[in-house]
């Protein structure tokens, strides 16, 4: 895929992380909601793996502080990262989405716009199915 069709998936999927949690932080009890803070999307698996990209389960809306800035943050605490996003999605979404990490995504621009809505479930299935891997992977 070349940068436009990359930049128009990343708006995509950022515009549904907004719309799924109302543009508010989804740390547990963050103060900042009530204050219309600026939010950011933050990646669980990092941007740079493109099996987890644009898929919704990997995003989380967070505030700046939660992002990047406060001692409780993604960037600058990884352990509380981690502990905060198993609280809010669980044990079992952890697992998935690491497997998940292991894939390789080579598909164009349309699989994408598909599989950026799909449950973790379903893209497991998806990458696993040896049809996939014949098919679709260019
Ligand atoms: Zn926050």
């Amino acid at each position: 895929m070349k940068k436009p069709e990359i930049n128009k998936l990343d708006d995509i999927a950022r515009a549904r992380a907004y719309e799924r949690t109302g543009g508010t932080c989804e740390v547990l009890h963050c103060d900042k909601n009530a204050e219309h803070h600026r939010v950011n999307w933050h990646h669980y698996i990092t941007r740079k793996n493109r099996a987890l990209r644009w898929v919704q389960e990997n995003i989380f809306i967070v505030c700046a502080g939660h992002h990047t800035l406060g001692n409780d943050s993604f960037h600058l605490n990884p352990i509380w990262g981690r502990d905060m996003a198993k609280l809010l999605r669980g044990t079992a979404w952890e697992s998935k989405i690491r497997k998940l990490s292991n894939h390789i995504n080579k598909h164009d621009y349309d699989t994408n716009l598909e599989l950026m809505t799909m449950s973790l479930d379903r893209l497991l299935k998806f990458y696993e199915s040896p049809l996939d891997s014949v098919a679709k992977v260019g």
